[in-house]
């Protein structure tokens, strides 16, 4: 038995590789700098109130094959909610819904689509058309789009400005968190192209009954009761590395030794553990500081009487985005929480200010709501919330190991949503990178070991033979 291999980072990427490698019989620790696991889509306690809120609410599509793959070997897969039916507000009228209906995919949103009343006749026919293009571009479509702005695919396909601020804008800020005219293009067809319309599977949403924390609860018990180690509360300072290898992580504790160290922290911080011998003997670490953020606020509201009919709410054409319908608190208030992803000109404002603004939203979308005030509200900045997805990114995103060709320190492992998965900022594209990750920690024979990905969900028929 030598050394165990050290994964940086408690997160959904370092938690996917270790509990991966502990189920092929391999020897981690994990190395978490909090008390607690999840990173950035976990929980916290309100010291105000004491209760326990989520970061921000964190959604899952049907797409995230590799997510509930993890969620199945944790064993916390029945604390997801499905929603098939997406709500998208238009006051003073009940919200219209999106659900897929009997057609084969990619036809399976045309009728929910007819009858949206949020959309003008030619705003329809303008989404019509850019998701014509988009089934016909397929994947080798969207790969000649690489580079560009999604919002050049949009000036082409000739989108009306409603259908751009009420239908683009809202699903691609929340899926890449940033607007359209700095998305770079094909991450954002991928997501119409994998989560919408290649099957009517994948963008049916799920959402976490319980506080994010929980989900995360049994990865603890999975690894050590495999002969690994989590320590919770430990930093990582340095990876020391001797010219050749890396050989072990610097800690506030000590030195952890290491056959290999899966780095499964963002970009700004992997390059704060690595020396300068490091980065010039790999190039996947030579450009971290290029890799720019993009922020997102949730804003938790509690209210004395309900004010949702539905569980969740896209808000077109608002700034914010989404509400979400949750729980009751201890005192039995109404929670909601507001969601704005892309939230540059909010990162400043004071809290009030904030909850002002989020409620004119809130106001506008629930009638019910009119006159009413929270009792209780709390909102949670995250300035680097996501890597910033845009034209170009895949050029700064590295892959798991060195790549043979420009080469690297072949015992030192990236992972990290901000990794190249073809995903964007997400909690699967995290898992994903995890998973090739442990897939590519050389085994005792020097290979890689074992299979790395769980399939994606695959194209309905009609959709594959349109070219998806
Ligand atoms: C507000 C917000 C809303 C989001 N909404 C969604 C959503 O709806 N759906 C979705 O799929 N994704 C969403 N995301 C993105 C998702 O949370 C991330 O993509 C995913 O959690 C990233 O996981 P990760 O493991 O790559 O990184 P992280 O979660 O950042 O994990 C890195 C871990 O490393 C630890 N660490 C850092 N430095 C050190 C060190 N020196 N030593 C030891 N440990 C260290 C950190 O504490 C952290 O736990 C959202 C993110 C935010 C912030």
């Amino acid at each position: 038995m030598g050394p165990p291999i050290v994964i940086v980072g408690g997160g959904l990427a370092g938690l996917a590789a270790a509990v991966r490698l502990a189920e092929a019989g391999r020897s981690v620790v994990v190395l978490e700098s909090k008390r607690k696991l999840g990173g950035r889509a976990t929980s916290f306690v309100d010291p105000r109130t004491g209760e326990m809120l989520d970061n921000c609410q964190h959604v899952l599509m049907g797409s995230c094959t590799n997510l509930l793959d993890l969620y199945g070997r944790l064993g916390v897969l029945d604390m997801i909610e499905w929603h098939r039916t997406i709500w998208w507000a238009n006051p003073p009228s009940d919200p219209d819904e999106m659900t897929p209906c009997r057609l084969p995919a990619p036809a399976h949103f045309t009728s929910s689509f007819l009858r949206m009343r949020f959309l003008r006749q030619e705003d329809k026919r303008a989404v019509a058309r850019a998701m014509w293009r988009l089934i016909r571009l397929g994947r080798e479509g969207r790969a000649r789009w690489k580079g560009r702005s999604f919002g050049e695919f949009l000036d082409e396909t000739r989108q009306t400005e409603r259908a751009r601020s009420h239908f683009w804008e809202p699903v691609v800020v929340s899926a890449c968190n940033m607007p359209c005219s700095k998305t770079e293009a094909s991450l954002a067809m991928y997501v119409f192209q994998a989560g919408f319309l290649q099957d009517s599977w994948s963008p049916v949403m799920g959402l976490s009954l319980r506080p994010l924390v929980e989900l995360y609860d049994p990865a603890q018990q999975f690894i050590e009761s495999r002969g690994g180690a989590m320590r919770l509360g430990v930093s990582a300072l340095a990876i020391s590395y001797d010219g050749r290898r890396v050989t072990g992580v610097v800690t506030d504790e000590g030195v952890v030794e290491a056959s290999a160290v899966i780095a499964s922290v963002p970009p700004d911080r992997l390059a704060k553990l690595c020396s300068t011998a490091l980065v010039a003997a790999d190039v996947r670490l030579k450009r971290l500081d290029e890799i720019a953020f993009s922020p997102i606020l949730g804003v938790h509201l509690a209210f004395d009487a309900p004010i949702m009919d539905t569980p969740h709410l896209v808000l077109p054409g608002r700034d914010t985005q989404w509400l979400f319908r949750k729980q009751r608190d201890a005192q039995g208030r109404h929670q909601v929480h507001a969601v704005i992803s892309a939230a540059d000109s909010w990162v400043d404002l004071d809290e009030q200010t904030i909850v002002n603004r989020v409620m004119r939203d809130v106001h506008w979308a629930l009638p019910r709501a009119s006159g009413l005030q929270p009792a209780a509200f709390r909102a949670v900045k995250e300035k680097r919330a996501t890597f910033a997805g845009v034209p170009g990114i895949d050029a700064l995103r590295p892959t798991a190991r060195p790549d043979g060709i420009r080469g690297g320190v072949e015992n030192l492992l990236l992972a990290g949503d901000w990794c190249a998965t073809g995903w964007p900022a997400t909690m699967e594209g995290a898992v994903r990178s995890g998973y090739l990750a442990a897939a590519a920690v050389p085994s005792a024979s020097g290979e890689p070991s074992g299979d790395a990905l769980v399939p994606d969900v695959p194209a309905a028929p009609l959709a594959r033979w349109l070219g998806l």
